[in-house]
């Protein structure tokens, strides 16, 4: 099967389009030139229009735009199945300790490239078109970067890319984190002609960042760029900011000008009233990841409180699988549990955080063209869905249609910048298998040089 064509009509679609203001539409064509949707139109007329044309027939299922995660981390797919030597840590601070800072530092390139290709395989297969990635790899900084990137170009897929400035390793490696976001910045930035890589500046979280390295970031940083950092995601951020500064964590961060309207913080497990409505001043953006946190037990983020006040609030996975109809439907059922309240996120309020939200945040990113979105000009980022629902299915409903009835399983076709990346389940730019085969064969030595560094 070929793909990177510069035209390609999709056939027999029933779109949903979720533009602000949602149509189903059936028995249409999309004409796809150049990376962007060209048009739309019932199948009968803009079929008519093209002959010499690749077509590719979507057989009458659903065509969304893909899936968009505002939040997660390719390096930590060696953690699968890993075991954490001793007993079961206890809190979300042994958690880092041992687990996730002994795991960073046992990436080498290779490792690191494994990695991402492994988690991309996953976005594939999962209709996750847009990845805002968050990396560490204290002992390969320089390039790791550009190894990312590279194998996102080759899968094909859309992706924000950082390094996590931290102190934890010492002054020379905070520097050196500085400078490999510095050097992202500049090769990859904001792509406006059809580029799928891009770049933002990354900060670990404020309990491994001295006031003086919070200020060379913000020194350092070009003017307009924007952080991605862990905030309030354990109480113990909270703590260590007050103890460190007596301010709390988005305090702290506001006084340091790392906040706004191109800043993307993480989590906010532990936020209070005033920092939820510095964050709404702002117009800094807020990733949840219900999974993540239930996983950690480090608590329920006060989701319905941001939203009140005025927070955009988006969804991440963490590094969890890229399904995020799933991680929707986590934080559908978190709040209510939580709250022991079934008013609490209704439908169509994460499903706004699923589209709308992630959409606007990953848009900013790729300023060329709409993003998430079925409209003429945006980005030819789609997906297949094989979903065929026992009750009516409309614009009025599909909230809770998404949330109860869409899986991941369902996903038959992914499309990116125009490109099938699978086609009726078919992988056509990453081999799966030698994928999988290969990072186990490296698995043995990433554990063994993880064993050595956890204590
Ligand atoms: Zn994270």
């Amino acid at each position: 099967m070929e793909h990177g064509e510069a035209l390609m009509l999709i056939q027999n679609a029933t779109i949903i389009t979720l533009e602000p203001e949602n149509r189903i539409l059936e028995d249409q064509a999309i004409l796809i030139e150049d990376g962007r949707i060209a048009s739309v139109g019932p199948q009968k007329a803009v079929s008519a229009w093209y002959e010499d044309v690749h077509r590719v027939d979507a057989r009458g299922r659903l065509v969304l735009p893909g899936n968009i995660c505002a939040h997660t981390h390719f390096y930590g797919a060696f953690a699968r199945g890993m075991a954490i030597p001793g007993p079961a840590p206890k809190d979300f601070p042994e958690i880092l300790e041992r687990l996730w800072w002994p795991l960073d530092k046992a990436l080498d390139p290779e490792s690191i490239r494994l990695s991402a290709q492994v988690m991309l395989v996953d976005a594939i297969r999962n209709g996750t078109t847009t990845l805002i990635d968050h990396h560490a790899s204290p002992n390969a900084i320089p390039g790791s970067l550009d190894l990312i990137a590279e194998v996102v170009e080759a899968a094909g897929l859309r992706a924000v890319l950082c390094y996590e400035v931290t102190d934890r390793d010492g002054e020379a490696k905070a520097r050196a984190g500085i400078e490999e976001n510095l050097r992202a910045l500049e090769k990859y930035g904001r792509p406006s002609d059809g580029g799928r890589v891009a770049a933002t500046f990354g900060l670990h979280a404020s309990l491994t960042l001295s006031e003086a390295t919070l200020g060379a970031c913000r020194d350092a940083a070009p003017e307009g760029t924007g952080f991605h950092i862990h905030v309030a995601e354990h109480e113990a951020d909270e703590y260590d900011s007050l103890n460190r500064t007596g301010a709390r964590v988005v305090d702290r961060l506001d006084g340091h000008g790392l906040l706004g309207p191109e800043t993307i913080v993480a989590h906010g497990v532990h936020l209070d009233a005033a920092e939820i409505a510095i964050l709404a001043e702002t117009r800094t953006w807020l990733s949840h990841q219900p999974r993540s946190n239930m996983n950690n037990g480090v608590g329920t983020a006060p989701v319905d409180s941001m939203l009140r006040a005025g927070v955009r609030v988006c969804l991440g996975t963490d590094g969890f699988p890229h399904s995020m109809w799933e991680e929707a439907r986590f934080a559908y059922m978190l709040q209510k549990l939580a709250h022991r309240d079934p008013r609490r996120m209704p439908g169509d309020q994460v499903y706004r955080m699923l589209t709308r939200n992630n959409a606007a945040l990953a848009g900013r990113f790729f300023p060329g063209a709409p993003l998430g979105v079925i409209a003429e000009g945006a980005h030819a980022d789609l997906i297949f869905v094989d979903y065929h629902p026992h009750t009516p299915l409309s614009t009025g409903n599909l909230p809770w249609q998404m949330v109860f009835g869409f899986h991941e399983r369902m996903v038959t076709t992914t499309i990116c910048g125009g490109n099938l990346l699978m086609h009726e389940r078919e992988l056509l730019t990453l081999d799966e298998a030698a994928i999988a085969a290969a990072a186990r064969e490296a698995a043995p030595a990433v554990w063994e040089r993880y064993g050595q560094l956890v204590t």
